[in-house]
């Protein structure tokens, strides 16, 4: 038996490191997560009480259409109930399109480094990927619109980018979208869109109007908090989304998420509270960059990639091993960073202090700047 020839050089998904395989390994009790972007403050209070109130109902298959969760969130988002199409997780949403979109023959353009889920979907259905260096973090859209050609189905903005966390401003989406030819699908990957705070980020959901060939996509995993529960929607033309719909399959996303979705979307008051604790996070480790002379992208998300200079895979060893998970940057294209995710308080000035130490110990830091 043999599966398909562009398996054989991919890797499974090498996620952050789960915190009991930490603890095993290092006999350590107390374990400091902040390797996926997952939001340190756990999700809405409500989400708990929809959850329970479900629980009655796990021996039905789920509502493959989300029927209520569509209805509640079109008029939160403002859209209509069938520009929406849900997955467990955004990220089944890029396989959706993937699927629906490429194949031999076809390519896909994107940046590089961005979120990896793009590539490795292009790369299964035999797509070619064309991958456009960031310049200083940011998407080089000039460049990106200069990989177009005939082929081209699919190109994916992903916006905060991860692992940069730079944005892609109002203007330059405009004049983008208004140079993409009309055929192309752009993919606008807004996962950390409730972080954001620039000005000048664009709101895409009105350019769904002007542009047939625009899909959004967001995600209850960031700072709704609900990760583990796998459910993230894509936001598109209606007949682009009543398009690729066969290729979902039927019951994709589970009562407990719905349920916990709906209830997570009616309590804003707990996003804008994580997205003001995430800026004075952000802000902590803005102030120690600054005060040790270590080069950072401003952050519109809710992670931080740090340029340390030296091998991050040894850093990331170092905080690990004293509890604390990280990215290290190797994996994702920066092997002198760490991407790391913004905690509580305290978290955040527990690693800034490891991290101190880590540099003042390898020398890379005069003592008396402590
Ligand atoms: C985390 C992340 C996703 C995936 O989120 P899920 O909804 O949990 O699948 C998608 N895009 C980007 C850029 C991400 O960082």
């Amino acid at each position: 038996m043999e599966a398909k020839s562009q398996l054989l050089n991919l890797k499974p998904y090498q996620p952050g490191k789960p915190i009991e395989e930490v603890k095993r390994e290092y006999g350590l009790s107390k374990i400091v997560k902040l390797a996926s972007n997952e939001n340190p403050y756990g999700s809405s209070p409500s989400v708990k009480d929809a959850i329970t109130a479900e629980a009655a109902n796990l021996g039905l298959y789920p509502d493959g259409y989300s029927a209520e969760l569509r209805e509640e969130l079109s008029r939160f988002l403002g859209v209509k109930e069938g520009s929406l199409i849900f997955g467990n997780g955004s990220d089944e949403v890029v396989q959706i399109l993937s699927r629906s979109f490429l194949r031999e023959g076809t390519n896909t353009v994107m940046a590089a480094n961005t979120f990896p889920q793009y590539k490795h979907n292009a790369v299964i259905e035999g797509a070619e990927v064309r991958e456009i260096p960031l310049l200083n973090g940011e998407h080089d859209l000039d460049g990106m619109l200069k990989a177009i050609d005939g082929q081209t189905r699919i190109v994916w903005l992903c916006s905060p980018n991860n692992p940069t966390g730079h944005y892609i401003d109002q203007q330059s989406f405009k004049s983008f979208m208004a140079d993409v030819p009309d055929n192309v699908l752009v993919v606008s990957d807004e996962a950390y869109y409730e972080y954001v705070v620039a000005d000048d980020f664009p709101e895409t959901i009105p350019f769904l109007d002007m542009y047939p060939n625009l899909v959004i996509l967001r995600t209850f995993s960031k700072a709704y908090g609900l990760a583990a529960l796998r459910i993230g929607y894509g936001i598109g033309n209606e007949k682009l989304i009543t398009a690729i719909e066969p290729a979902r399959e039927p019951f994709n996303t589970s009562r407990i998420a719905q349920a916990a979705a709906r209830a997570a979307i009616k309590d804003q008051e707990f996003i804008k509270s994580c997205s003001d604790r995430n800026r004075e996070g952000l802000q902590q480790f803005y102030d120690f960059c600054k005060a040790r002379g270590l080069d950072y992208y401003p952050s519109q998300a809710n992670f931080i990639l740090i340029d340390f200079k030296q091998d991050s895979n040894l850093l990331f060893q170092h905080l690990l091993e004293r509890g604390y998970i990280v990215r290290s940057g190797a994996a994702l294209g920066f092997p002198t960073s760490l991407r790391i995710t913004i905690g509580d308080k305290e978290q955040n000035s527990e690693i800034i202090e490891h991290l101190e130490n880590y540099l003042l110990k390898s020398g890379n830091v005069k003592e008396e700047t402590v």
